[in-house]
């Protein structure tokens, strides 16, 4: 089978059904069942074909065998594990576009494609949409998630504490070896008189530790400055506060530079890190006067910005109050914003920093064509030298929805949620986390995460696996405070606040007893 040119428009039809299907409720268990994986797993070419099966018969193999082996955790409103979101159809639109017309964005040049505009347009109004003043975030950059994001943020607030330090020990003196992305931690660290770079923050996202990773900074720096537990019976409340003295202490360390990361939406409770303002104020301030860079990791926390002024939502709100204090931020787009994987964002103040730490170095070739500089090109300003056009579904996602469509979608998540709390509360076989909380409290500080657990122990250990067997609700397990506990994430734009409660209880009820 060779790969011709088309010689004509009609020649060969993209298969336009299999992807609309997506369009439709989602009928099948959650999980593939057993054989359908094991059909699809065994059906999977094992060797490269020296002649191909060609289009069409590629295309059955997909719909036939592979698709089957999929999982609704994206396509199911009643999916509850991770934090996966859907895919609107306005985005699963664009999404189909962007693999079609395949643009690179990559090097701003007006005169080619309208690409990075397009890129450049969904970042502001992402800002927009999170109410976040565009003239303060001047680097935005799209990426392939969260995890990518917080990479951006440990590499600009790594580049930003050594360079201040450098600058400080040398009394701005010239010093040429200042700058980590040039030289290289190894040679940096002397020049700042410092033995290493920590990052302090509390219940931090895993991928915060796999950034330091990657980035020479080193997991085990990412450090714990939880308050110390305050014995509250019944486990801590509000488990991710900050403890300024311990925060203070490890800023002031003469020995290492430090980045604060706060994380704004805690993935196992979706509790914040911060209750308002003035507790951020308080980080912001520390941070300017022990030469700190602040990271906020928002993945899916920050899109409680959305619910600005509703009071329903009011400690909702607090927990991402002061988000514009931060030196850069964090963001999911496969995530609560509903666009297809993969995709996040990333916004800092520095884009200068910015373009320090992620510049391209020696390409002449790929030097934009002196194009609109409002636009810097997004080879100089992220990971990536090329990238697919994931800016079209978020464009479109939030062109066809709008701030009350998103704001209309959470409110629906959050009250499902926060009734399947209330109802869990009353029942006797169920324990709600974290902490003992008064009824109001549990109700007032749910976002939209449940975490909860059996009483029973016996039940406890096989509770989410007893949940998932029925097929009809997919949660997660994680443990809290040593013991297994159960999570129910509500991120998908089908949410549906009467019917998905009804088959929640109908199946914590059944499993129960
Ligand atoms: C999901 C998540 C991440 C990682 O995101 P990916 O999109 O999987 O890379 C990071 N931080 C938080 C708070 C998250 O919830």
């Amino acid at each position: 089978m060779t790969i011709q040119p088309l010689q004509s428009p009609q020649e060969e039809e993209p298969p336009r059904q299999l992807w609309q299907t997506a369009l439709t409720p989602w009928t099948s268990p959650i999980l593939p069942s057993p054989a359908s994986l094991s059909k699809a797993r065994s059906s999977l070419i094992t060797s490269l074909p020296t002649t191909g099966l060609g289009f069409s018969e590629t295309k059955n193999h997909i719909a036939n065998d592979i698709i089957p082996g999929f999982n609704g955790s994206s396509l199911s409103a009643n999916y509850y594990g991770f934090v996966t979101g859907g895919v609107t159809p306005a985005a699963l639109l664009a999404d189909n576009i962007v693999s079609a017309y395949d643009q690179n964005v990559q090097v701003h040049i007006p005169g080619h494609s309208v690409a990075t505009d397009v890129e450049d347009r969904a970042l502001t109004l992402l800002l927009e949409l999170f109410d976040l003043d565009q003239n303060d975030w001047p680097h935005k950059t799209l990426t392939t998630g969260a995890t990518a994001s917080n990479v951006l943020g440990l590499a600009l607030g790594r580049e930003f504490v050594l360079r201040a330090a450098v600058e400080r020990k040398h009394g701005g003196a010239n010093q040429e070896v200042r700058s980590v992305a040039e030289y290289g931690v190894a040679e940096v660290l002397p020049a700042a008189g410092l033995k290493g770079v920590q990052v302090l923050s509390t219940y931090p996202h895993s991928s915060l530790g796999k950034a330091a990773g990657i980035l020479g900074i080193g997991r085990a720096n990412v450090k714990s400055v939880c308050a110390v537990d305050d014995a509250r019976e019944g486990g801590r409340q509000r488990p991710l506060e900050f403890d300024f003295q311990i925060l203070e202490r490890e800023l002031a360390r003469g020995d290492m530079a430090s980045i604060v990361a706060v994380s704004c939406g805690e993935v196992n409770t979706g509790q914040f890190a911060t209750t308002g303002i003035e507790e951020f104020r308080k980080i912001r301030q520390l941070c300017d006067k022990y030469g700190a860079w602040l990271h906020v990791d928002g993945a899916f926390g920050m899109f409680s910005r959305i619910l600005k002024g509703h009071e329903e939502f009011d400690r909702i709100c607090k927990g991402c109050e002061g988000l514009e204090l931060a030196d850069s931020i964090t963001g999911d787009g496969h995530k609560l914003l509903n666009v297809p994987y993969d995709c996040g964002f990333f916004f800092s103040r520095h884009a200068a920093l910015a373009e320090e730490a992620c510049r391209n170095p020696n390409a002449a070739y790929l030097s934009a064509g002196g194009g609109d500089p409002s636009i810097p090109s997004p080879n100089n300003n992220g990971i990536e030298n090329s990238r697919r056009l994931r800016a079209l579904p978020v464009y479109a996602t939030l062109v066809a929805y709008g701030k009350d469509g998103y704001r209309d979608m959470l409110e629906r998540q959050i009250r499902l949620a926060r009734s399947v709390v209330a109802w869990l509360l009353q029942h006797t076989a169920y324990t709600v986390l974290p902490g003992a909380q008064t009824e109001e409290d549990f109700l007032q500080n749910t976002f939209m995460v449940v975490l909860f657990r059996a009483k029973d122990d016996g039940l406890n250990e096989v509770l989410v696996s007893k949940i998932n067997a029925t097929s009809e609700i997919y949660v997660s397990g994680t443990r809290w405070e040593g013991k297994p506990a159960c999570r129910i994430a509500i991120s998908n734009w089908r949410v549906n606040e009467e019917k998905d409660f009804e088959t929640i209880i109908r199946v914590l009820e059944g499993v129960a007893k």
